[in-house]
């Protein structure tokens, strides 16, 4: 396996910046607005008022996939570890890139981006945060 110069100062760009990365939380925080259960509700009305928009937080655990609402409080709070768990996400995969680049350096520059991670959120989501490249 031959590693360039450039290579090399790749993998310690981003070693250097792994480095960096504060605490990350797994998952995705979405915030939009739902319609409930109740028959007679106004977000069942003609136009419908939707209740919301809350800000969900959606992970799986143990192979499940768990949605929790977040309070404002907690969103700003959480959010920065949101976005750490981002920026992880895209560390890992250009290291992934280049490495794959050593093994495979045939194939290196033609191989199609990754298909982006479908979201377990409704469709009906506003806008996502800190979900990684998905929009
Ligand atoms: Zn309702």
């Amino acid at each position: 396996m031959k590693v360039n110069r450039s290579q090399q100062a790749a993998q310690r760009r981003l070693a250097s910046a792994l480095g960096e990365i504060g605490f990350a939380l797994p998952g995705s925080l979405t915030v939009r607005a739902y319609r409930c259960g109740k028959q007679n509700c106004r977000c069942r009305g003609e136009p419908p008022q939707l209740h919301g928009p809350y800000a969900f937080w959606t992970r799986k655990i143990d192979g499940k996939t768990v949605t929790r609402m977040l309070t404002d409080e907690e969103v700003a709070d959480y959010e920065p570890l949101f976005d750490n768990a981002r920026k992880l996400r895209e560390l890992m995969n250009k290291l992934h890139e280049l490495s794959l680049g050593l093994v495979e350096p045939a194939n290196a520059g033609s191989r199609p981006k990754p298909r982006t991670r479908p979201t377990d959120a409704p469709a009906r989501r506003r806008r996502t945060k800190a979900a990684g490249p998905q929009e």
